[in-house]
């Protein structure tokens, strides 16, 4: 069982719950007696507030009855050992007074952080800290108000001690809620987050602790301020439980200490003395909770910075791999817009456009190169009549069946179809002269006859025929590419004029 267990909801049931609170209120009020009282009767600092500000913070207003009952049993206790005793009237008057203000105080400061706080981790930001010291320094202004005033009213104090007084109870209240209860409040959290603690860097905090305590306290050398290295240390490493654990323990020690009358603290006034050990825990403690604050915001801040540069990151992936795709997309549709461009639609075959191209590049090299270019122009005999006999569409099916056959007769890569227009193709023979040429026509035009597509309005054959116009020559620069298609086409007519089915050479 631990305390963190205690604290949980519903663990215990509410008369249970609130007699432990009130039990665990009177001890504290016994233990800041016992051991935080400097010489001159006065405690440094106030357990009890420590704890209610925890509890009513944890579990809200349930644990507001084990509060009171406490204060009521500390209370009580004290003043029945007064001697000559109190009237019943000042008992009341004194403890209703203390017991109002004991849980005023942790209400309303544990309403205002929960109102203002933009933060639900309070301990892990700058600006939710301040408002957590400002809640935690002003609210013991109540009790310290309303409990001086019922002890006052009573007779028990003078009212010339008032202000004293209630400086202290206010001091010793605060300094309870800055040095204790964040502790109390950051066990919760300091579970959750999966710290890997290294045994050797507890060790050493812990050594260091001890060391810089025993030569303080030991020898009342001034060397607080090495427990500044051993903080910051701590706050870094350990994170903000931590710190804030060796803010109670370093109090405690100093406490402790000063109360035996070891230490910096101890001076020849009890006013002095408390006053030093309760500046230098009030320092201690702001120190350790806005540090702490700076360092978590670092953390998130870097958290953030790494998950924004993961997700810049991903992002680029995820863009760079759209790009790429976007990419090959592209590229895909250059190719079949190239394709559309060069492409004959119905024989798939290069169209003019791709032909003018070929031409013009073949007739610039072969004119550098001073090598024969031939170039054969066929035209399908008698096709109106074919496509008057047999319908448009056999007509384009016969043109599909040329291309195919004549662009299967082509053995030399440099070899070239392409559909001139309608009805007429044409092939480009680089390095070809006018003999291999003629052969070329020829085996052009036996491909097509081996076709034997039935042609029975020809006036020449019983199947589709071509006749076919040839022409070579060796390129010069002077001379534009298009003489030679000039060339091809008088052939072309020639063999038409000669009875078709037949292929004739440009005769000059
Ligand atoms: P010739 O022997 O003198 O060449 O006679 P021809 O009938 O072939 O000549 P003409 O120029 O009079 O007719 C060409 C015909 O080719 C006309 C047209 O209907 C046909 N033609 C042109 N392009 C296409 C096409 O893409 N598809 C089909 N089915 N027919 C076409
Ligand atoms: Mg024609
Ligand atoms: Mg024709």
């Amino acid at each position: 069982m631990n305390g963190n267990w205690l604290l949980q909801k519903g663990n215990f049931q509410f008369p249970i719950l609130n007699l432990l609170i009130a039990i665990a209120y009177a001890i504290g009020v016994e233990l800041s007696r016992k051991f935080t009282t400097l010489p001159g009767e006065v405690a440094s600092v106030w357990f009890p507030s420590g704890m209610t500000l925890a509890l009513v913070y944890l579990l809200g207003n349930r644990v507001l009855l084990g509060i009171a009952g406490g204060s009521l049993l500390a209370i009580s206790l004290s003043l029945l050992k007064i001697d000559p005793p109190t009237s019943t009237f000042n008992f009341l008057l004194i403890n209703a007074g203390c017991a109002l203000g004991n849980c005023l105080q942790p209400l309303i400061a544990s309403y205002s952080i929960k109102k203002f706080a933009k933060y639900k981790n309070i301990f892990s930001h700058v600006d939710t800290v301040l408002l957590y010291v400002v809640a935690a320094t002003f609210s013991p202004i109540i009790s310290a108000t309303i409990g001086m005033f019922s002890i006052c009213l009573a007779g028990l104090a003078s009212w010339n001690n008032y202000g004293i007084s209630w400086l202290t109870w206010w001091i010793a209240s605060a300094l309870a809620h800055l040095i204790f209860t964040p502790t109390i409040l950051l066990y919760n959290k300091s579970r959750k987050v999966e710290r890997r603690l290294n045994a050797w860097e507890i060790g050493l905090v812990l050594i260091s602790l001890l060391l810089v305590s025993w030569v303080g306290f030991g020898y009342s050398y001034r060397v607080e301020y090495l427990l500044l290295p051993i903080l910051i240390w701590t706050v870094s490493r350990c994170g903000t439980f931590f710190a804030s654990l060796l803010v109670s323990v370093v109090s405690l020690i100093v406490i402790f200490a000063s109360v035996q009358g070891y230490g910096f603290c101890n001076k020849a006034s009890p006013n002095e003395s408390i006053l030093l050990v309760q500046s230098f825990m009030a320092t201690f403690a702001l120190t350790s909770l806005i540090l702490s604050a700076v360092f978590d915001e670092r953390t998130e801040a870097r958290l953030l910075l790494m998950q924004s540069i993961e997700n810049l990151e991903s992002q680029v992936i995820e863009r760079t791999a759209k790009l790429q795709q976007s990419e090959i997309y592209l590229k895909q549709a250059n190719l079949e817009l190239e394709k559309l461009v060069n492409i004959d639609g119905l024989t798939q075959i290069a169209n003019r456009r791709c032909f003018n191209d070929r031409l013009r590049f073949e007739w610039e090299r072969l004119s550098r190169e001073q090598q024969p270019l031939s170039l054969l122009l066929f035209d399908v005999d008698y096709f109106k009549c074919y496509n008057d006999c047999y319908g448009h569409q056999i007509g384009d099916d016969c043109l599909k069946a040329i291309a195919q056959a004549v662009e299967q007769t082509l053995h030399r890569p440099a070899d070239f179809l392409a559909r001139y227009g309608g009805e007429e193709f044409v092939v480009i023979l680089p390095n070809t002269e006018i003999n291999s040429a003629i052969i070329v026509a020829e085996e052009i035009r036996m491909a097509i006859a081996n076709l034997e597509i039935p042609h029975q309005n020809s006036d020449i054959s019983d199947i589709v025929t071509v006749s076919v116009g040839i022409t070579s020559l060796i390129p010069s620069p002077k001379q534009k590419s298009e003489i030679l298609i000039q060339q091809a086409d008088i052939a072309l007519y020639d063999a038409k004029q000669k009875g078709r089915n037949r292929a004739i050479v440009f005769d000059k």
